[in-house]
């Protein structure tokens, strides 16, 4: 054996450099992310095998994952002619009985158990003819420290090549460098947590003695996470609010009148949030609030109300959309809304630019006169000098609210007096973007030096309250927990195969009625660019000639352009088709109020939150509507998550059923969110998030540039490039 001198590795060496693992294994560990010695003490297992419990020989039960301790009472190499396989076969004894094992094709293992060694099995007990055995079971002689048996054993996330097996021996020397590591949680907080330090964490995530261990060395992380979070946040907020921002004022009797001109009256729950808005508004400090609503709520005409209000007071309003269709939609619904206003609303994303209404102010006679959103012919008319004239528009405010994608944000775009910032759908957002919008909002262009826009987030994706607190501290938020009253209850089913026939006969009659429905299917994982287009053109082809020949059918894809998809929503909405046939590329706030079903394909497939998602794009408007959940999967899960469509209407119950059957790392989804698992399992822990919260204030308020705490800036700035808070 090569001995070598370990003292001279230190935390940041590379594990290349580490003899053991050496040029052969360390490419395939970088593969996991893991370069330095502190990267592999760092990665930690994803669960724990109790090995901890010796079991005798008498009990052993077929089925069972357990540990037992023995001798090699026989051991043999057999090698198979047949197979070519070189099979090692041992009996185990200890003072109850004989157990076989059995490790294929690992010879080696034959030169290790000789007869007479005492040695530790751990795995499960398989049976055949001749009785109970192990198979490949997990072995260590028993002169050695248990590290893969005989404790509770740690299981690490893998890659072809190394096993966890290899990362808990590399671990065994190499775990003597926690000590090495420097604590970023002050030491004060901790002791009043009773909670390990970070070097007795990581000895314990990895070499517990018990549950316990584990428990406690996953609430420190799961603690210095939240308190990351949580400073992080409180300081976005603390700097936020140090901004200043022009003050609108609140004209009640200007939006008296517009709110009695709508078609409809406010909810209560919108009579609030838009009261919220207007008192943010009024103050000298940004607004920095999300609005948190079911689809169908009504986001739009309270996101209205706040760009009326600041229009009518002379600044700019941008409204950003994270898709062309959705932006369309917006300049749309805004166009009707504010027919009676003095306002002009400009589009601008990649596709097109165009402004509508501008004439009202300049030109009386040719209002309207750039109206095309009807025109779907011109859908397609992309024009350059059109975007270079609304650019100019813009600086010279000539236009009041403009719509968009994130083109809005691109640099080359300059404002006059740019006063209020609205995001919908804000979750829909790249990281990049999002991270854009909230830091460099300031970076706008504009002429109103030394102040920042106003922000309004918006969206559909209803946050359960203890994920508020843990992300979103640092915002104001008003949610619109209720529908607007005309609306009716959709009507939920599952579908099995043998209904089938009898709901495709149900929708001909809803479409016979003059109503218009939805297919939605969704896309075999495996799915890239080829395929994709190839399913959704088969599914459309049979549905149209097997299914409803005798009825128009449109199909929406992700493969298309965005010009292409506009043309087809669009067509849709005038009634060209009588089914729109689409993958889930519909899932955002599509609004056309003449449908009223929607059948999902293989509902199971989708998560809780789509489900709801989709079912929104039905309801809209004044008819009763359907949605059928066509499954033909029986596992319980998939099953119980149907059920709950049927079962809640309101995307705020869904969303907590959803977290309760998926658990906060799915449902948050923890790559989009930065949180690594072992803090999301804490996640529902209010008490934690609220003790980490009262921490971060008082670190704060005692240090606020973090200054006395070199550690948690370098920390946090590492943690602020993966995660980015709203
Ligand atoms: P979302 O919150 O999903 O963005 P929208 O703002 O698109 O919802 O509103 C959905 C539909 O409901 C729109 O057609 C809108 O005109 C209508 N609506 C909004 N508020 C009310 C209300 N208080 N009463 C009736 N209908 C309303
Ligand atoms: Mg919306």
């Amino acid at each position: 054996m090569i001995v070598y001198n370990e003292i001279m590795f230190k935390l940041d060496s590379k594990l290349s450099e580490v003899p053991r693992i050496g040029k052969r294994y360390a490419p395939i560990l970088e593969k996991l992310g893991l370069i330095t010695i502190e990267d592999l003490l760092k990665h930690f297992p994803f669960r724990y095998e109790d090995y901890s419990e010796r079991t005798l020989i008498s009990d052993l039960s077929a089925g069972e994952t357990v540990t037992v301790m023995g001798e090699v009472s026989q051991s043999k190499l057999v090698r198979t002619w047949k197979k070519k396989m070189m099979i090692t076969e041992c009996h185990i004894s200890d003072e109850t009985g004989t157990v076989r094992a059995v490790w294929f094709n690992q010879p080696y293992v034959s030169d290790s158990l000789t007869k007479g060694k005492g040695v530790r099995l751990s795995g499960k007990v398989a049976k055949d003819l001749k009785g109970l055995f192990f198979s490949n079971p997990a072995w260590e002689l028993s002169s050695r420290e248990p590290t893969n048996t005989g404790r509770l054993v740690p299981v690490y996330p893998e890659t072809e090549g190394v096993s966890s097996r290899f990362i808990r021996w590399q671990l065994q020397t190499l775990i003597k460098h926690a000590d090495e590591m420097e604590d970023s949680i002050p030491e004060n907080i901790l002791k009043g947590l009773h909670l390990p330090n970070l070097s007795q964490a990581i000895k314990l995530i990895h070499f517990p003695k018990t549950i316990r261990d584990c428990e406690l060395a996953q609430k420190r992380f799961a603690f210095q996470q939240m308190y990351l979070v949580q400073i992080a946040s409180q300081r976005v907020k603390i700097a936020w609010d140090k901004q200043n921002a022009v003050t609108i004022a609140f004209n009640e009797n200007f939006i008296k009148k517009f709110v009695s001109s709508l078609p409809f009256s406010l909810t209560d729950a919108q009579r609030k949030a838009a009261f919220q808005i207007f008192k943010d508004l009024e103050k000298p400090m940004p607004m920095n609030r999300l609005l948190n609503g079911d689809v169908g709520s009504g986001k739009t005409v309270v996101a209205a109300m706040a760009s009326l209000a600041t229009a009518n007071e002379g600044f700019q309003v941008a409204i950003l959309a994270p898709t062309e269709v959705l932006a369309r939609q917006h300049l749309e619904s805004l166009t009707k809304l504010f027919s009676n206003q003095d306002i002009s609303i400009g589009l601008l994303t990649n596709s097109y630019q165009m402004v509508v209404q501008e004439s009202r102010i300049k030109n009386q006679e040719s209002h309207n006169s750039k109206f095309m959103i009807h025109d779907s012919k011109n859908l397609s008319v992309s024009k350059n000098s059109q975007k270079k004239e609304l650019i100019e528009k813009l600086q010279q405010g000539a236009i009041n609210v403009i719509i968009g994608t994130h083109a809005i944000i691109q640099e080359s775009v300059k404002f006059k007096n740019l006063a209020l910032v609205i995001v919908d759908e804000q979750h829909r957002f790249g990281v990049a973007q999002r991270a854009f919008l909230q830091q460099g909002i300031e970076k706008i262009n504009d002429g109103l030096p030394g102040k920042i826009p106003h922000l309004l987030s918006m969206t559909a994706t209803p946050i359960p309250r203890t994920l508020t607190l843990a992300f979103f501290g640092n915002l104001n938020l008003s949610v619109l927990n209720e529908m607007p009253k005309n609306r009716k209850i959709i009507i939920t089913e599952m579908v099995g195969a043998s209904s089938r026939q009898k709901t495709y006969d149900f929708v001909r009659d809803e479409i016979k009625s003059g109503r218009q429905a939805f297919i939605i299917f969704p896309l075999v994982e495996e799915s890239k660019v080829l395929t994709e287009l190839k399913a959704a053109t088969e599914e459309h082809q049979k549905l149209s000639e097997k299914v409803f020949p005798d009825l128009k059918l449109g199909l929406l894809h992700g493969k298309l352009k965005s010009t292409e998809k506009e043309i087809v929503m669009e067509d849709f909405k005038n009634k060209k088709y009588d089914i729109l046939v689409a993958t889930s590329v519909v899932e955002v706030g599509i609004d056309i109020p003449n449908a009223s079903v929607i059948i999902i394909e293989d509902a199971d497939r989708f998560g809780l939150s789509q489900l709801h998602q989709f079912r929104g794009r039905v309801g809209r408007g004044e008819h009763q509507s359907y949605c059928f959940l066509f499954t033909s999967s029986g596992t319980s899960k998939a099953k119980e998550r149907l059920r709950a469509m049927v079962k809640y209407s309101s995307g705020f119950d869904i969303a907590e059923e959803d977290f309760k059957l998926r658990g906060p790392g799915e449902f948050f989804g923890t790559r989009q969110s930065g949180i690594p698992d072992e803090a999301m399992r804490h996640i529902t822990n209010v008490k934690l998030i609220e003790i980490a919260s009262d921490y971060a204030e008082q670190t704060l308020a005692d240090s606020p540039t973090l200054s006395k705490h070199p550690l948690l800036q370098k920390e946090l700035e590492k943690f602020q490039q993966d995660i980015h808070l709203e």
